[in-house]
């Protein structure tokens, strides 16, 4: 008796930067050959937004082609309405990428972006899960034939390992052609800290909030050493927050000694 036809895998593409980006339109473009892909992706740039749900307005979804939709949300609403409005896609995904974000989440920045809680919304939800970011939009191409083949290999695992936990990863591509792939720890990039203070054509103040990334601390198997050093960085994100150990702050506001 033939075996039952299994289904190509099925892909979810999002990103934070907006449908229409050349991140995204680079990665759905190299995944084809891998599965059905589907993109769901923000309306608009919706970049530093991290895992912001909108719960308090409508949301429209507008399909752009017969396998991409827009949704003017974040990019966790993306993932959440692509996982959950029953008929969207035809099954549910193998895995989730989110990306090609234009700019690098190295370290703390993965608290910030939206690139990594469109992942990281999949991985909640029980779905492997990969956040891509490149440096630059020049790079895009490249950057997203290497994501292929990772996709392509986080497939072949997930096949053989179908009960393990969802897997959430972010990679990061350095500047030019990598030196090689590590398997690093989060770093900590140290940002200019900035508010700027102007006037309105009305004579308001307004702030405009956030300056550039000025150095990475030295953190040896870190992604920003990684990244530094020209190769692409691969971090396994926990989604469990919680310290193993009670903090001694926690003990002393929960009166234990
Ligand atoms: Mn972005």
């Amino acid at each position: 008796m033939p075996s039952p036809r299994r289904a190509p895998p099925t892909i979810l593409v999002t990103n934070d930067d907006g449908y229409h980006a050349p991140g995204i339109r680079a990665l759905a473009r190299a995944l084809g050959p891998l599965g059905d892909v589907f993109v769901v992706a923000p309306e608009s740039e919706q970049s530093s937004t991290s895992h912001a749900l909108t719960l308090s307005r409508p949301l429209r979804l507008r399909a752009q082609s017969p396998e991409v939709w827009s949704l003017d949300g974040t990019p966790a609403d993306c993932t959440y309405v692509a996982l959950h409005h029953k008929g969207l896609l035809p099954r549910p995904p193998d895995v989730v990428v989110s990306g090609i974000n234009m700019g690098l989440n190295l370290g703390t920045d993965v608290f910030y972006s939206g690139t990594v809680a469109g992942a990281r919304e999949a991985a909640l939800r029980g779905v492997p899960a990969i956040a891509f970011s490149m440096p630059s939009q020049a790079d895009a191409r490249r950057c997203a034939a290497r994501a292929r083949t990772m996709v392509a290999r986080l497939l072949a695992w997930r096949a053989t390992n179908p009960k393990a936990a969802a897997p959430l990863l972010n990679v990061n591509f350095p500047d030019g052609p990598a030196r090689g792939v590590r398997l690093c720890t989060l770093g900590t990039r140290e940002y200019e800290n900035l508010v700027e203070e102007r006037r309105d054509p009305r004579g308001r103040q307004y702030l405009w909030i956030g300056g550039p990334s000025v150095a990475h601390r030295p953190n040896p198997g870190s992604d920003t050493e990684a990244h530094d050093q020209g190769y692409v960085s691969v971090t396994s994100l926990r989604l469990d927050l919680s310290l193993p150990e009670v903090h001694e702050a926690a003990k002393a506001l929960a009166g234990r000694r």
